[in-house]
C-alpha cells in the first residue's frame, strides 16, 4: 500500500530536485571548469564597457567578425554587431531563412554602482580629505557599500577625442578606495534612529581619493591638487575633463569561491553578468542549429532601459535589419515583420534564491532554491502583474518540452510574495516586438550587493538550458 501511493505520488506531483545530486562526475568537473571561466570573465569585467571589449575578444578567438566586415550572411557565419561599446548582438546563421524566425537570448550587462557626479573632486578642509562626489546607479542598498574595498574603473574622454581608460583598485599592488561609515561611538543619535534607506544617504557616499596635501605653500587646496597632480601625471587628465567621463565605482577584487565544499562563486555583478556569459558559451559552443541564434547583451536595465543602449532603443530592431539586410539582400516589410513575429525568445535573468533569514518574503511553493536548477519566471512585475511580461502557456510548454527532453534542472519562481515587492526585466521589451519570450534564469543571494552569490551547478544547468534552446528546431 506504502509503495503503491509514493508511486502515485511520483507519477502526479511536480517535484523539484537537486541539480548536484542529478551530476556524475564528470559533469561534476564540466561544472567547476565552466565556474573558473566565468569566475575569470566576471574579474575581468566591472563595467559595461569592460564586458563588450572582453566579450568580442572572446568572440574573435571563437570565430566571429564585426558583421562590416561581411558582404553577405550564409548559413554558420557568425557574427557581432555592437552599438556604441556598451551593447552588443551576436549572431551564429542557421540553416533555415532569417524570416522563420531566431532564437534569441536576452540579457543586461550593466550592474548597480556608484557613478561620479560631472564635477567630482573636492577637498574637505574640516577632514583633511580629497573625495569623489558620487550618484549611485540602479537599485542599490546604500549601507552595503561603506567600509568595503572599492576600484575605480572606466573611461575619459578628453576635448580633443583621446580616451583615457582608468582601473585602479584591482592589482594587489594598486591601492583601493572607500566611503567611510560612522563609528559605534558616535552614531547613537545622527544615525541608528534613521531608517534603512537613509542609514547611509546618497549625499553621504563620498569615496575618499587621498589625505596628503602637496608640497607648495601657494596653494590653497592642497589635498585636492595633490591628487588632481597625480591624475595628470599619469594619465594625462585635468579636473574639467571628469565632465566628459563614465568613471564607475565598484567592489575591488576577484570573484571567490564561497562555502567548505566551494559549491558557489560570490562577486560583484552576477546580476546580470552571469545569463550574459551562460548566453554568450552557450552561442559559442552551439553545434549546428536550423533557426539563426541570437544573443543580446543590453545596457542600462538597471535603470529601467532608457536610453539607446537599452533593450528599449532601436538597437533592437536595426540587428533584425542588418541581418535581413545582409542575408537576403532587399528584403521587404512582410519579411522584417516574419522575422519578428516567427522569432522566439529567453530573457535571461537572476531571480531571488530563497533567503535563509528571511524567509517571510518568500511564496516558499513558487521561489527560486540554490542548487535547484534554472527558474522559469511565467510572469514579472508587481502588484496586480503590473509592467509584467507574462509569457503564454503555450510557449512555457514548449520550453518546459525543451528543458525535460535535455535533462536540465527546473525550478519555477515569482520574485516573491503577492505586493511584497517585484520587479522586471528586459523581456516586455522583446515581446513588444511581438516575439514569444519567457524570463530564464539562475538564483542569487544578495541580488544587487556588492557581493552576489550564484550556485556553480545552477551557472551550469542555465548555459545547458540557454544552449538546447538555441539549438532546438
Ligand atoms: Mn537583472
Ligand atoms: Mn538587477
Amino acid at each position: 500500500m506504502a509503495e503503491e501511493k509514493s508511486n502515485l505520488e511520483d507519477e502526479l506531483t511536480f517535484s523539484i530536485k537537486n541539480a548536484w545530486e542529478q551530476s556524475d562526475e564528470e559533469e561534476l568537473d564540466d561544472i567547476t571548469e565552466f565556474a573558473e571561466k566565468y569566475k575569470e570573465y566576471i574579474t575581468e569585467s566591472k563595467t559595461e564597457r569592460e564586458i563588450i571589449d572582453n566579450t568580442v575578444k572572446l568572440l574573435e578567438k571563437n570565430g566571429f567578425v564585426s558583421i562590416h566586415e561581411c558582404d553577405g550572411l550564409d548559413q554558420g557565419d557568425k557574427i557581432y554587431i555592437l552599438n556604441k561599446n556598451k551593447a552588443i548582438a551576436v549572431a551564429v546563421i542557421g540553416n533555415k531563412e532569417v524570416t522563420e524566425g531566431c532564437h534569441i537570448l536576452a540579457s543586461h550587462i550593466d550592474s548597480p554602482r556608484l557613478d561620479l557626479k560631472a564635477r567630482p573632486i573636492y577637498e574637505d578642509n574640516d577632514a583633511s580629505l580629497a573625495l569623489f562626489n558620487t550618484h549611485y546607479y540602479g537599485g542599490i542598498k546604500k549601507y552595503q557599500w561603506v567600509s568595503t574595498p572599492l576600484a575605480i574603473h572606466g573611461k575619459v574622454v578628453k576635448e580633443d577625442g583621446e580616451i583615457i581608460d582608468i582601473s585602479i583598485g584591482e592589482d594587489k599592488e594598486d591601492p583601493v578606495f572607500a566611503v567611510s561609515d560612522l563609528l559605534p561611538h558616535l552614531s547613537k543619535k545622527k544615525q541608528s534612529e534613521r531608517k534603512m534607506k537613509d542609514v547611509i544617504k546618497g549625499e553621504e557616499l563620498n569615496v575618499i581619493l587621498g589625505g596628503k596635501p602637496i608640497d607648495d605653500d601657494d596653494i590653497d587646496k592642497k589635498v585636492k591638487i595633490n591628487i588632481l597632480k597625480i591624475l595628470n601625471d599619469n594619465y594625462g587628465i585635468k579636473e574639467e575633463d571628469f565632465t566628459s567621463a563614465e568613471i564607475e565605482i565598484v567592489p575591488s577584487g576577484p570573484a571567490r569561491d564561497v562555502g567548505l565544499d566551494r559549491s558557489m562563486v560570490g562577486g560583484y555583478g552576477h546580476d546580470d553578468r552571469v545569463c550574459a556569459f551562460t548566453s554568450l558559451m552557450a552561442c559559442i559552443d552551439l553545434e549546428p542549429q536550423s533557426k539563426t541564434s541570437l544573443v543580446f547583451l543590453f545596457d542600462k536595465e538597471e535603470i529601467g532601459s532608457e536610453g539607446n543602449t537599452s533593450a528599449n532603443s532601436r538597437f533592437t530592431e536595426s540587428v533584425f535589419q542588418q541581418i535581413l539586410a545582409k542575408s537576403k539582400g532587399d528584403y521587404s516589410m512582410e519579411d522584417y515583420r516574419l522575422t519578428l513575429e516567427n522569432s522566439n525568445a529567453m530573457s535571461g535573468d537572476v531571480n531571488p534564491g530563497v533567503n535563509p533569514s528571511f524567509k517571510g518574503v518568500h511564496d516558499l511553493r513558487n521561489a527560486g532554491r540554490m542548487g535547484k536548477g534554472i527558474v522559469l519566471t511565467k510572469y514579472t512585475g508587481s502588484g496586480g502583474k503590473f509592467m509584467a511580461n507574462d509569457a503564454h502557456a503555450e510557449y512555457v510548454a514548449y520550453i518546459r518540452r525543451i528543458l525535460n527532453e535535455n535533462d536540465i534542472c527546473w525550478q519555477t519562481a515569482q520574485l516573491g510574495k503577492v505586493d511584497e515587492g517585484g520587479g522586471g526585466t528586459v523581456a516586455k521589451f522583446l515581446a513588444n516586438l511581438n516575439m514569444d519570450i519567457i524570463d530564464a534564469g539562475p538564483p542569487l543571494l544578495g541580488m544587487h550587493s556588492p557581493f552576489e552569490i550564484v550556485s556553480k551547478v545552477d551557472i551550469y544547468h542555465t548555459y545547458k538550458a540557454y544552449r538546447a534552446f538555441l539549438e532546438a528546431e
